[in-house]
């Protein structure tokens, strides 16, 4: 089969690999009709975790069923299935409290498991031909009858529409708040989106890219433009001086200028500040837990500024980490289901598995009008 191989920072290749197969009872093998390139993915894509030259990437992935374990007993052959991008056993303490991005079975000893990630267990990503789905009965969303025509909407609850919400949930984002989410990006978008189906009076979206902060715009968010170091100014003079009830940050470790490996985001004490006194904060960008290649002395070892004095004094709550994607994607799919989200407004590309070279180059370059690819193998 073909798949998107790692070979090194910011080089991948589309090569022939040997196809997935069935390995455990408990599960599938997904023919993969569409598998997205994320921010997540940028994390190796630069070099900066251990992921293995050879590696497949890919953990936003959609496809249907060409064949079964002997124990798999709710999936057919034929279903239209989209895989959250952690894998869950769905029987641990974590999983049976629905916090299946923790799961203890999938990946023993470390904090959860996914496909095509570093750090995250032994799973093949899914920017190939073929998908082997583990614990297949739990980790398949079955998709409605119109999953071919919504492919690119559907798509969406492998992560990044789920990873959006649970950023308003950590921040407890209610009916009536005032939002301020950090980053443009596919995730930001997908949090300012959520805050407004939640109902939020006022969403603010920071970034520096124009084109990302116009398609906040086309969704009824306001854009808050930060290229002249004026976004906290401004989110503050929108809200009385006090800041937003709720703060998402959706960035993660990266430098605003691009400049990664020499300034580490300072995107925490952004929130602390233009977050009013008591309001939550909810982190869904990651940040490593170690960079050896940045120049910077505590982004190396993984410590970022946050201005606890600030946080403290204003009683703030904060709520971090992976999104538990299946607490959530099948309430989101009926939103798509029922056409009162679409959440494919933000696909800038859709392109061959060939092209993922070239699709990782300008994603990774936040290239004017790459916001989000989609691979067709
Ligand atoms: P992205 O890198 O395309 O988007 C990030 C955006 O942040 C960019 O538009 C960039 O210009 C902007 N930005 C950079 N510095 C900024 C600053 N200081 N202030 C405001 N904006 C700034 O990636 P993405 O796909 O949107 O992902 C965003 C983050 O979410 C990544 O860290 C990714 O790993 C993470 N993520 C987390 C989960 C989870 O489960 N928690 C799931 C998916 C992605
Ligand atoms: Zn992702």
């Amino acid at each position: 089969m073909k798949a998107v191989i790692y070979k090194g920072p910011r080089d991948v290749e589309v090569k022939e690999v040997p196809d997935a197969t069935i390995e455990k009872a408990t599960d599938v093998l997904v023919k993969i009709t569409t598998t997205n390139i994320c921010g997540s993915d940028l994390h190796m894509y630069e070099g900066r975790t251990n992921f293995e030259p050879g590696n497949i990437f890919g953990h936003e992935n959609l496809g249907v069923v060409i064949e079964i374990g002997s124990a798999v007993e709710r999936i057919k052959v034929g279903d239209h299935v989209c895989m959250p991008f952690n894998i869950g056993c769905g029987f641990c303490e974590n999983c049976e409290r629905g916090l299946t991005g923790y799961c203890l079975i999938a990946n023993p000893g470390s904090a959860g498991a996914a496909y095509g990630f570093a750090g995250m267990g032994p799973y093949k990503g899914g920017q190939a031909e073929l998908l082997r789905v583990p614990y297949a009965d739990f980790n398949c969303l079955v998709l409605p009858p119109d999953a071919e025509e919504k492919e690119n909407d559907y798509v969406m609850l492998s992560d990044i529409f789920p990873t959006g919400y649970h950023a308003t949930e950590l921040a407890g984002v209610q009916v009536g708040d005032s939002v301020v989410v950090y980053g443009a990006g596919p995730v930001g978008l997908m949090a300012a989106y959520s805050s407004i189906i939640k109902g939020a009076s006022k969403v603010m979206v920071v970034d520096i890219h124009k084109d990302r902060l116009d398609l906040a715009e086309k969704i009824g968010a306001i854009p808050i433009d930060d290229s002249d170091g004026s976004g906290i100014e401004q989110v503050l003079a929108l809200t009385d001086g006090m800041g937003a009830d709720r703060g998402c940050e959706c960035v993660g470790y990266q430098c605003c200028d691009h400049k990664r490996h020499e300034v580490p985001n300072l995107t925490m004490n952004s929130l602390v500040q233009t977050v009013r006194a008591t309001g939550g904060i909810g982190v869904v960008g990651v940040f490593i837990p170690e960079d050896p290649g940045a120049a910077d002395k505590l982004a190396r070892e993984g410590k970022i500024a946050f201005d606890m004095g600030q946080f403290w004094f204003k009683g703030q709550h904060i709520a971090t980490g992976q999104a538990n994607v299946k607490a959530y994607n099948r309430k989101l799919c009926k939103l798509i289901a029922a056409g009162k989200a679409t959440p494919s407004f933000l696909i800038s590309h859709e392109l061959p598995l060939e092209e993922a070279a070239k699709a990782y180059k300008n994603f990774d370059a936040r290239k004017d009008g790459w916001t989000k690819v989609v691979l067709k193998p």
